[in-house]
């Protein structure tokens, strides 16, 4: 019988077939590559946590691809890019920013069965410790008894929490608060918000024996600075040093180079200006990428490669947008 998965499954089966004769151009000049930017990946749906894949969608997700699409490594597509190289049609990179334990406990075996390459961008800093602040007001806020969380004294506001929902919304709006404050001030709201809590910030960062496997299995390891600092905040110097320590600390740990840097948070202009695409440039890395969403292709900057983030929680979707994302980026030289 046929299930309506099955047929699903079919159908984009079926368009994926045609989609080449229809969309991807002759002149593999001409086409782009989405490179997918992941974070994390939950054991199961968190109610309090947003965008992140839960292993069982991102199974799926790597099936699709592997099964759909030609994933190919960063350095593949970065040479594409530097090069005017080609790109096979429908192509698509895989790479997880900031470092989080579940690739290796999690996402590592679901790439390894379907064969599939990842590039991994590690905050250098959280290695082996603290987890990202922006984690440690969510686990926070999870330990939190119901009623009144009042942070008028941190500057902010007070929240009523009786429900997920209210938690979710209270996160998200307390990081909001605290991500542009210089990196110092940042740190101490998240800390009073921890004492107020009384939580621990148990580390859902990867260890650097994990990291080590990662590079042995063939996961390329990348930059994203030591404490995943806003860049444009900071004066010139500490800058250079995030850039720069980040990829020697990182080359420590797997004896090997570290060749790609994500900037974090990642929007050109507001995160990161030129003064740190030229330190990326002069650290050594061969190309940086933004988090701002476009298409990878010949002609990009290799400073602010671009990125995508089409999701969706149902596989049918998620493959339509995938190709409908490459349609509509295949042809557009930037
Ligand atoms: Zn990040």
């Amino acid at each position: 019988m046929t299930t309506p998965v099955t047929l699903a499954s079919q159908i984009l089966t079926l368009l994926f077939s045609v989609a080449d004769y229809i969309i991807s151009p002759r002149d593999v000049k001409k086409r782009c590559v989405c490179i997918l930017n992941y974070h994390r990946i939950l054991v199961s749906p968190d109610p309090l946590i947003e965008g992140d894949p839960d292993v069982q969608e991102f199974h799926w997700q790597m099936r699709l691809l592997a099964e759909n699409f030609n994933v190919i490594p960063l350095q593949k597509a970065v040479q594409a890019i530097a090069k005017n190289g080609d790109l096979p049609p429908r192509a698509i990179c895989i790479t997880f920013d900031d470092g989080y334990r579940s690739l290796h406990d999690l996402a590592l075996p679901i790439l390894k069965k379907y064969k599939l390459p990842a590039t991994v961008f590690v905050t250098s800093g959280h290695i082996d410790e603290n987890n990202m602040w922006n984690d440690r007001i969510i686990e926070a806020i999870r330990c939190m008894p119901n009623g009144t969380l009042d942070l008028r004294k941190l500057s902010m506001k007070t929240w009523q929490i009786n429900s997920d929902k209210d938690r979710k919304r209270a996160a998200q709006e307390i990081t909001k608060a605290v991500k542009y404050l210089p990196t110092s001030s940042r740190q101490e709201t998240v800390r009073e918000i921890e004492t107020l809590a009384g939580t621990d910030g148990r580390s859902l960062m990867l260890t650097r024996k994990m990291i080590a496997t990662l590079a042995d299995n063939g996961i390329e390891i990348g930059a994203h600075t030591i404490t995943h600092p806003i860049l444009k905040n900071l004066d010139n110097q500490n800058a250079c040093n995030e850039i720069f320590e980040s990829k020697r600390q990182l080359e420590a740990v797997i004896a090997k180079p570290v060749n790609f840097f994500a900037y974090p948070n990642g929007k050109a202009g507001v995160d990161f200006d030129e003064r740190h695409t030229k330190m990326a440039k002069d650290a050594g890395y061969i190309a940086a990428f933004a988090s701002s969403s476009g298409p990878a292709m010949h002609g990009n900057d290799l400073y602010q490669i671009p990125r995508c983030f089409p999701w969706d929680s149902n596989r049918f979707m998620f493959g339509l947008r995938l190709l409908r994302w490459l349609a509509n980026n295949d042809r557009k030289a930037p």
